[in-house]
């Protein structure tokens, strides 16, 4: 059998290019960030706030399902604070010599964005409490009898923690943060006022309908709408005059068989697995997961608050059940007990 193989190399620059495209269009000022109106207000006065007094921003968590702005907020924070902003995560801060040495490198009132938070490894978790209360870690230096701990004083600055599994977290860890916040899926005035912001950075033409259009098929979220703006744009430029009207981009996501919800394929996934295996419910969560093959706070955190926001899925006493816009969605028909249509 033949091994496929992967090329590293491409692969990285694929991600450098989405990342440099990503980066781009990040609003650097709480005036560029549309959407999620409670948090900016709230966030506007905690930083007013930590500003007049010179000291540093209390810790933040940032929740919520990717591609919404967690990163872009905590850049628009550090900006906004006028301080510096360092970037790492869970799973890159494998030992706690990493963390110490992140942590030391930071300037007075300085912000340290760490995504993926819930991944930490417990030890380095540990480290990070005294950090974050006292601003202080002892660090064990050597092995065996010579052993001993030293304790390192460190500037005051503010950890903005991001997860999309808020679950995960341990209470102690969610305790030392100050600040507490939520994101939700943008509605599609919002999102589509992205898109024209975007297509106008990039100086591409786009009407409104068309990006109406790439709104309605995103999932809410900014980063779908913005890398469905880039492909319909490479449509636009070779099959059109280059300007994105609705009829090419009506065309582009036909083509490149993007759900007229914005659904993707996990979601679609699940719910054919609970209209298919199920009857369509109810059926419990964890049930659910393991015939999807993806465990059952991913899908309660991430997948589910979408499909029920967008009325595909319903919440009962008894499990989840999918609703008649799903069935119609997917082209299936209802069944019941003795395989009769109702
Ligand atoms: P997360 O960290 O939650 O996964 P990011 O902050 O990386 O999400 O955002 C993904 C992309 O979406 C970025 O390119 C960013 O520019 C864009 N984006 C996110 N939120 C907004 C917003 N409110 N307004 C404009 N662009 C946004």
């Amino acid at each position: 059998m033949m091994e496929e193989t992967f090329d590293i190399h491409s692969h990285r620059q694929f991600i450098e290019t989405e990342r440099e495209y990503e980066n781009t269009l990040r609003p650097l000022t709480f005036g560029g960030f549309s959407g999620q109106e409670k948090i900016v207000e709230n966030l506007k006065i905690f930083v007013s706030a930590a500003r007049m007094r010179g000291e540093s921003l209390d810790h933040v968590l940032l929740h919520g399902p990717p591609g919404l702005g967690k990163t872009t907020l905590s850049n628009i924070i550090a900006n906004e604070l006028s301080v510096g902003f360092k970037v790492s995560s869970g799973p890159v801060l494998d030992k706690p010599g990493d963390l110490a040495g992140v942590l030391t490198s930071l300037e007075p009132n300085d912000v340290l964005f760490i995504d993926e938070i819930h991944r930490l490894s417990p030890v380095v978790e540990e480290y990070l409490y005294s950090a974050m209360e006292d601003y202080r870690i002892d660090i064990l230096i050597d092995k065996g009898p010579s052993a001993r701990s030293i304790q390192i004083d460190l500037n005051p600055f503010t950890l903005i923690g991001a997860t999309t599994r808020s679950g995960l977290l341990t209470s102690p860890l969610r305790a030392r943060f100050g600040i507490n916040m939520h994101l939700e899926y943008y509605d599609m005035g919002t999102l589509t006022g992205i898109v024209l912001r975007s297509a106008d950075i990039l100086k591409i033409a786009c009407d409104r309908n068309a990006a109406e259009e790439i709104a309605s098929r995103s999932r809410g979220t900014p980063r779908v709408a913005n890398a469905l703006l880039r492909r319909v744009r490479d449509f636009a430029q070779v099959k059109g005059n280059g300007k994105i009207d609705k009829a090419i981009s009506s065309y582009a996501l036909e083509a490149l068989n993007i759900d007229r919800y914005g659904l993707d394929e996990i979601d679609n996934k699940i719910l054919l697995t609970i209209i298919d295996k199920f009857k369509g419910g109810p059926v419990g969560i964890t049930t659910i997961a393991t015939a999807v093959g993806d465990d059952p706070g991913t899908i309660e955190e991430v997948y589910e608050p979408f499909l029920i926001k967008e009325g595909f899925l319903k919440r009962t006493p008894r499990g989840r059940e999918v609703t008649d816009l799903a069935y119609r969605h997917l082209g299936r028909k209802r069944v019941n007990e003795q395989g009769l249509l109702f």
